[in-house]
This record gives structure tokens, sequence and C-alpha cells, in this order.
């Protein structure tokens, strides 16, 4: 995939009107109020929200939010966004009542330069996830450019992340830039050695990328609930711990990859086990492979701690996407923080993919010593699988 792109700075933005697709997927309070309870995603927007409008463009934001299943649902709204947008920036966030509906479309054709709108959610409208070309042309029709700075959609083929770019000149914004600089530079052209660390507990969806990865990383480490599928299929015991039987043979061919093309693939040699999945579960020290009956492996133990940081200690560029363990919980959150720790002591580029990961980090206190926390989970994941993101190959080509 080509990953170099041309950005904002490579259009003329001057009295047109942008859409641009942002990443305002925030989480929001439970209860319905309307709270948004981390403006991260919004803060992020902003550089490239405020370049626009400098630069003296009329901006037509447009996000997803939740899963509206393409229908009007008010508590995905994201009028909450706007609202914070709208303190962040410093004035008025004009919310549009639709997507593409006539109040939009007002909306869109009465905005000045220096003036920005946000659209509804558009998964409110049936042919985002379908990538429908009416709805992209649609909401193409109210611009002129298109500039996509939602890193976390850019692996969706959506209506707005990907669609409109076939009726609009499209560019990415400073966020999408930055990944693809920091992310696609260490897989293209790492700095070595290239670690990869792989752990949480989305084993299915994960477990996959190691394939890729052992044709470009030296040595790749496997942590948290992925480990078991490995240990059982060497016929290890692993109690209650996290399995994914079908991936067992796979995860067998990949070791045996790794030995064929000399990478270390490290695996643990013991575990922290509890005897329930809870924080005052009762906990023993196990061998891999050796998790009694009624026992579920939560974090890696202290040898494979030791392995671990040694194995990232000298390393040029660590890629880091899923937790060592269930780090919420302070008796198994050990490996992942003593990870994040050894990490923030290299002098390797480290970069942090997966929004737990991003969160165990922050919340350990090591996010500041990270060269890069990405937006996107899924997405970075994906560009680790080696697999095209729609939503960049849609930008034109610097
Ligand atoms: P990310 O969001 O970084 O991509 P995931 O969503 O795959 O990571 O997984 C994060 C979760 O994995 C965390 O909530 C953590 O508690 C959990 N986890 C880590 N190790 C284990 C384990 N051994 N058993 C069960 N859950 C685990
Ligand atoms: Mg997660």
């Amino acid at each position: 995939m080509n990953y170099n792109k041309k950005t904002v700075k490579d259009i003329d933005v001057k009295g047109k009107k942008v859409l641009l697709r942002c990443d305002f997927n925030v989480p929001m309070a439970k209860d319905g109020s309307g709270v948004i309870t981390d403006d991260k995603r919004i803060r992020a927007a902003l550089p490239t929200i405020q370049y626009l409008l400098e630069q003296g463009a009329a901006v037509i934001a447009c996000s997803h939010m939740g899963k509206p299943k393409g229908e009007v649902k008010p508590e995905l709204s994201l009028k909450p966004v706007a609202k914070r947008l709208s303190e962040l920036l410093g004035q008025e966030v004009i919310m549009a009542q639709d997507v593409v509906g006539p109040d939009a479309q007002a909306k869109a054709k009465a905005l000045q330069p220096g003036q920005i709108m946000l659209l509804e959610n558009t998964r409110f409208e049936p042919g985002e996830t379908k990538n429908d070309p009416a709805l992209a042309k649609a909401m193409a029709d109210m611009a002129q450019v298109y500039v996509s700075d939602a890193f976390g959609a850019v692996h969706r083929a959506h209506a707005s992340t990907a669609g409109v770019a076939d009726y609009l000149p499209a560019v990415s914004g400073f966020l999408i830039q930055k990944e693809l600089e920091v992310i696609g530079g260490a897989l293209a052209n790492p700095k070595r050695p290239l670690v990869a660390i792989l752990g949480g507990s989305k084993v299915s969806s994960k477990i996959g990328v190691i394939n890729n990865l052992l044709e470009i990383a030296d040595t790749i480490i496997i942590g948290g609930g992925m480990a078991y599928t490995f240990s059982a299929a060497e016929g290890g015991k692993v109690g209650n711990s996290l399995l994914e039987e079908d991936w067992m043979d796979y995860s067998k061919e990949m070791v045996q990859k790794a030995k064929d093309k000399g990478v270390k693939l490290l695996l643990p040699v013991d575990t922290v086990c509890g005897d329930k999945f809870a924080p005052d579960a009762n906990i023993q020290v196990v061998k891999a492979g050796e998790i009694p009956d009624g026992w579920e492996g939560l974090d890696i133990g202290p040898e494979t701690v030791k392995l671990y940081c040694d194995a990232v200690a000298d390393a040029g560029t660590v890629i880091w996407n899923g937790p060592m363990g269930v780090f919420e919980f302070p008796a198994f959150a050990k490996g992942t923080e003593a990870v994040a720790e050894a990490l923030s002591k290299t002098n390797a580029i480290t970069i942090i993919g997966g929004g737990d990961s991003a969160a165990a980090v922050q919340q350990l206190g090591y996010a500041d010593k990270m060269t890069h926390i990405s937006t996107g989970g899924g997405a970075s994941l994906e560009f680790m699988e080696g697999k095209e993101l729609p939503g960049v190959a849609c930008l034109l080509d610097a």
C-alpha cells in the first residue's frame, strides 16, 4: 500500500467548502445525559480544523458515533460533540439536524469561510456502512474538497471514509499524516531490531497479524490472552484462560514459520493465575502450560517479565498492541506496567496501538514517554497486518 499521500498543506482550500471526516466517536456517560467522558478525540482533531479555518475554508465536519445501524438514535446524536468542539475552538459550531437532509444542505450552502458546521452522526444514514454511492455523492456535493482525519475509521470502506473520495479531491489531515508517517515508517523502513508486542483479549482479531509481522519484525512477543492458544497448541494446560481453539493449528504454524525465518517468537514461561476473573481473586504463579483446573491466566509471570524487558532493551523500534494482562485489576497489572516501564527506558521508537493499550500506558503514567500513541486501534492493527486501508488508499498520492 502506498501511504505517501497528499495532505491539507498540498491543496488550496481558501474560500472552499471542505468536508472533513473526523473521529468524534467519543465515550459518553451511560446515563444518556450527553456528558462526554473523554474528549481526547475532539482535541486531537483541533490542529487540522484550526488550520483549515485559518486558511479561509468553510469546514463541514462529520463523524460517526456508536452503532445506530442506519436509524436516528437521539442518544447517539453528535450535538454534545458540537458543544464541546465549540468550547475548545472558541467559536460557534453550527449543528445540522441531519446528515445530507434539507437542514444539512441549507446550512452547508449558507456556510461562510472561517465558519464550521457539524453534520449529524453519519451512521444515522443506512448508506454509510454500505458505502452507498448516492450517500457519498450527496455528502460530496456539499463541498469542494475532502479531508480525512479519522484514522480510527480508515480501515472501513464507508461512504464518509472512502466513498466521498470518488467525487472530490481527497487529502489527509495532520492526524492521519502523522499515523502514516510513524506507523508506516516503522513497518516499511524500521530502525532495527523491530520488536512487536501483542497482547490483550481480542485474540481472534489479533492473532492473524502475526503472519505479516513475521515478514518484517525481528522479535515478536506474545502476552495477554493470546498466549494460551499457543500454550494449548503445544499441549499445555490452560484452565479457564482465554482460548481460541480454531487458531491452535495456526499458532503452531506461526511457531514453525518463526523458526524457519529466524525470527524470535517469545511466549510466556510463567503465568500469574487467578481463581476467578476479579480484582480480589486468589493468586498463584505457575509455569506456562501448567494452569490448574478452575484457574485462569490473567498476567504474565515474573520470569516472563524479565525475558520480555530484556528483549525490548536494545530495540530500535517497538510496536505494542494489547496489554500483557488484566491491567485494570492491580493484582494483574504488573506485567503490563513492567513492559511499559521498559519501553520508557529504551531509546527505541515506541508506538502504542489499541485503545486499551493506550489507556493502560496512560493510567500507569508512561504516556508521555512513548514516541506515538495511535488514535486507531483496529486501523493500526490492519496496518500492521499489511492490509490495504480503504480510507487511506482513496486519498491522492503525493
Ligand atoms: P487493545 O484495546 O489495546 O487493542 P484488547 O481490546 O485486545 O486491547 O484487549 C484489552 C483487554 O485485554 C484489557 O481489558 C485486559 O484486561 C484484557 N486482557 C489482557 N490479558 C488478559 C488475559 N490474560 N485474560 C483476559 N483478559 C486479558
Ligand atoms: Mg480494546
